[in-house]
């Protein structure tokens, strides 16, 4: 008889529960004026710890805990979390002093904040806590129960308040995705995704530009043969061979790019935005060198196909969208200008002064276009 022992492994998932929050007009006071201080004493913080260059809680909380509490009046728990938002940001880039803008996001830990039954939030403010209510959809109702952890309080441009909840989901729960990755695709970068994660053409280009200068010698030598009267045997069997390896390796390029979003999406739990296809027929047109736009066309096409073959085999939904105006609309401020596009690679917005690599900002307006076409 055989005994069959069953080994479960649970691999968690971690989402992003989008909370709306619905203060009333005197609460939404202290909530402001608590995201403004938080983000002060952050400002005033930073410059210290990238003077000094430490990126130690412990060593920061030694320095300036007491003077976080005293001059910001932070509690006890705000002034730790200033000091760890602080050195989180040093750490993402030590060539820079962080700074933080006056609404910033901040963060809430679970000793500065708690639910109270579905519809309601606590949430310590410089002035003590308040009751905030929330408006939950269906889904997140369904997904609430996991969630736990460290949440952000957000203030939106627009004056809307939201909880930003981390959650724990077991793994083959049905997750109905409620943000996107936006993937812009393109030729100098054949794609970079919102976040800034960029896969350059170069490699491909540079490979493209070789194989075709050696097709040209070897053209031109079997032309001389012809003329000597001589079969070109050996150089028409050189070119066949080399007439697969261009698009071979390109193939490989795209599986690999692919493959790297696909698992992005997975593991952060959003579908992937993509331009649709009629975008991509339309970009195809942009180009100017005929045979290097022949080629870039047909590769987007494929990179576009193997994503989505790739999604759809990890149960990752693709959401296409009209790729009009995203590289010259600024991500930041919705501004839409042509001349916002300075160059081929970067975004200036003539109106907020928001600058970014183009592609990106590109990214972030198609990953917006998802979300707008899903709400
Ligand atoms: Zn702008």
């Amino acid at each position: 008889m055989i005994t069959e022992s069953i080994l479960t492994i649970f691999f968690n998932m971690k989402l992003t529960l989008q909370i709306q929050l619905l203060p009333d007009v005197a609460i939404a006071q202290k909530l402001k004026a608590t995201i403004e201080r938080f983000n002060e004493a952050a400002n005033w913080l930073a410059p210290k710890a990238y003077e000094r260059k430490l990126a130690n809680k412990f060593a920061l909380q030694k320095l300036y805990y007491k003077d976080l509490r005293h001059l910001f009046g932070l509690s006890a728990q705000m002034a730790i979390r200033c000091i760890a938002q602080v050195v989180e940001a040093y750490k993402r880039d030590k060539s820079v002093q962080p700074s933080f803008r006056k609404h910033a996001s901040i963060p809430y830990d679970q000793r500065l904040y708690s639910f109270k039954g579905i519809d309601r939030v606590s949430l310590l403010t410089l002035e003590g806590r308040v009751l905030v209510p929330m408006l939950m959809g269906n889904y997140q109702r369904e997904q609430f129960g996991y969630a736990k952890g460290q949440a952000d309080l957000v203030l939106r441009k627009d004056g809307k308040w939201f909880l930003l909840v981390s959650v724990d989901v077991p793994d083959g729960t049905p997750i109905p995705t409620t943000d996107f990755i936006g993937v812009d695709l393109g030729t100098t970068n054949l794609a970079v995704t919102d976040d800034g994660e960029t896969f350059s053409g170069d490699t491909v280009e540079n490979v493209r530009q070789k194989m075709h200068d050696l097709k040209k010698s070897l053209q031109q030598k079997a032309s001389a043969l012809v003329k000597q009267g001589k079969r070109p045997k050996n150089v028409r069997r050189k070119l066949s061979l080399l007439s697969g390896r261009e698009s071979r390796f390109r193939r490989n390029t795209n599986h690999i790019i692919s493959k790297r979003i696909v698992e992005k999406a997975k593991d952060t739990g959003k579908a992937i935005a993509l331009e649709d296809l009629e975008g991509i027929r339309k970009s195809q047109k942009r180009f100017r060198k005929p045979q290097r736009a022949k080629m870039s066309g047909w590769s987007f096409f494929q990179l576009r196909t193997f994503i989505e073959y790739k999604a759809k085999r990890a149960g990752i939904r693709i959401e296409p969208v009209d790729p009009k105006y995203t590289s010259q609309t600024c991500a930041e401020c919705g501004h839409c200008e042509k001349s916002n596009r300075q160059t081929q690679a970067s975004f200036l917005c003539k109106v907020c002064g928001h600058k970014d690599h183009a592609d990106r900002n590109a990214a972030r307006n198609i990953r917006a276009k998802a979300l707008c076409q899903q709400a």
